[in-house]
């Protein structure tokens, strides 16, 4: 329940992971949020049409795991007890890096909780339900967002309620969490003000997905330490993109899904599915499931690209609004950064919030102010997944001049993080986003680096492995 309020009532529009995060942060803020959301949702972790990649794995990393701890106290302690699967990173996870090989399993003494986003998500709801002010209004679809007449600042929301009719509502503060942003682009467009610059990575990606029993074997050394619980096999870029991830997810299965870009489809039937097994560029997966039973038929996701909308560039933008998740930034998936990044823009909104509370007019600039102080928060992670996806020569979109002496200086970077458990923390503290990239600037670790560059010119093979 809220102390000291800054609004009457504020308004996310969808109830997806960004979305239910914002109605977290606002509740302490405002005496009353409501949550409006197209689809009905499920009472139990099953996919839902308004969230199509639901079916499809979704890794919550420890960055987002903790932000979302952060606005709900019981968040991990319910995600374990709905059966999400404890891997210890990275002790339990095997990472295979073409032209690094797989990095250590080190335990560096952090969670991660694997389950599907379909749990996930029922999690953070019940967490947002556990908000006396907060009211989630489902099969309830916004179609327009009102507005002063010049569109500087935003009044409310119109929606189609559950029974099919139009209502308005009021509200100080309106947080865009369709993914999309389209109502915060058609208030900027039907009122002549700018669209935010979009930087877009065109990478065509394909996901297939199905699910597998993990065999009895395995599951019992779960009590025991095994070789591996999830494993990722990471492309042989720029040559092919096949790549693979195996994770664990609730009842005892493992969730597998095979991507490919820029023209790759990885198969959806149970030979194809194997056969792109075989050509991932280790056999771990293929020889974990060629025996496993499969328990659920193939599921496909494309994405064209992945877009930052530079909502941060706009000079100005409508007072009493605000886009958060992906309507601002959608990442390229399989780094599992959308989640935890929208989480942590959550986190913050919060702490913005909680710092403006004395002010004469709290929500003034709140949008610039939050523009800027979640870049550090987008910036990290859309390094870490779009410059890696420029190394395809299909990959849409500008390369920095130094790309490849970037992409050179990542892979000897991975060469001392096998070589030094130190380096490797925390290159896995940013990988997880429980830290940014500056970390891993330091004489120390760049003295590392240079070392490996230097052996890598002078003997090419160390790359091969
Ligand atoms: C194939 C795939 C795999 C992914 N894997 C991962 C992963 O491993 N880890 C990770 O962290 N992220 C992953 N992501 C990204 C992740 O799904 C998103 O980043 C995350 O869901 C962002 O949440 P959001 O709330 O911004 O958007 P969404 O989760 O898409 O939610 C938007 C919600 O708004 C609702 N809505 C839309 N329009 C309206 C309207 N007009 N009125 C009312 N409601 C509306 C929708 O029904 C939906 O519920 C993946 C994405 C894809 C496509």
């Amino acid at each position: 329940m809220p102390g000291q309020t800054i609004g009457k009532h504020a308004i996310v529009i969808g109830a997806g992971m960004g979305g239910l995060a914002a109605a977290g942060a606002l509740a302490g803020h405002f005496e009353q949020v409501t949550v409006l959301e197209r689809d009905r949702l499920p009472s139990h972790a099953v996919p839902r049409l308004g969230a199509p990649q639901s079916r499809h794995l979704h890794v919550l990393l420890p960055g987002g795991q903790r932000a979302l701890s952060d606005l709900f106290p019981y968040f991990e302690q319910d995600l374990i007890g709905a059966g999400s699967v404890p891997l210890r990173m990275l002790r339990d996870f095997r990472m295979e890096i073409p032209g690094v090989g797989a990095l250590p399993q080190r335990d560096f003494g952090w969670f991660l909780y694997c389950g599907t986003r379909p749990l996930i998500e029922l999690i953070t709801r019940r967490q947002v339900e556990r908000l006396t002010n907060v009211t989630i209004r489902q099969g309830c679809a916004a179609f327009l967002l009102t507005a002063a007449f010049d569109g500087t600042m935003v009044t409310g929301v119109i929606c189609e309620d559950a029974d099919g009719e139009d209502e308005t509502l009021a509200a100080d503060l309106v947080v865009d969490a369709t993914g999309r942003a389209s109502p915060t682009l058609a208030l900027l467009g039907s009122t002549g003000q700018k669209h935010p610059e979009e930087i877009v990575i065109g990478i065509d990606l394909r996901y297939t997905t199905t699910m597998f029993a993990i065999p009895k074997d395995r599951s019992t050394e779960w009590d025991t330490p095994a070789d591996w619980i999830g494993v990722g096999t990471w492309p042989p870029a720029p040559d092919r993109s096949h790549a693979g991830y195996l994770m664990p997810i609730e009842g005892k299965r493992w969730m597998a899904t095979f991507s490919g870009q820029n023209g790759l489809r990885p198969p959806a039937d149970p030979e194809g599915f194997l056969c792109y097994a075989r050509q991932l560029n280790t056999p771990t997966i293929y020889n974990a499931i060629k025996n496993a039973e499969r328990t659920a038929g193939f599921e496909r996701y494309f994405l064209p690209a992945s877009i930052w909308r530079r909502f941060d560039r706009l000079g100005t933008f409508p007072r009493g609004l605000l886009p958060i998740g992906d309507s601002i930034c959608r990442f390229n998936p399989v780094y599992g950064q959308g989640m935890s990044v929208a989480a942590q823009e959550a986190r913050l909104l919060n702490q913005i919030l909680k710092g403006r509370a004395a002010k004469p007019d709290p929500l003034a600039g709140l949008a610039a102010a939050f523009f800027s102080k979640s870049l550090p928060i987008i910036e990290g992670p859309w390094n870490m997944s779009a410059v890696p996806d420029l190394a395809y020569p299909d990959t849409r979109g500008d390369r920095p001049p130094d790309f490849e002496k970037h992409l050179q200086y990542n892979r000897a970077l991975f060469k001392a993080a096998i070589l030094h458990a130190d380096v490797h923390r925390r290159l896995a503290e940013v990988q997880q986003l429980l830290a940014p990239p500056d970390i891993l600037k330091t004489p120390y670790i760049e003295g590392l680096v240079q070392m490996e560059l230097a052996q890598m010119t002078s003997n090419p093979r160390r790359l091969v492995q």
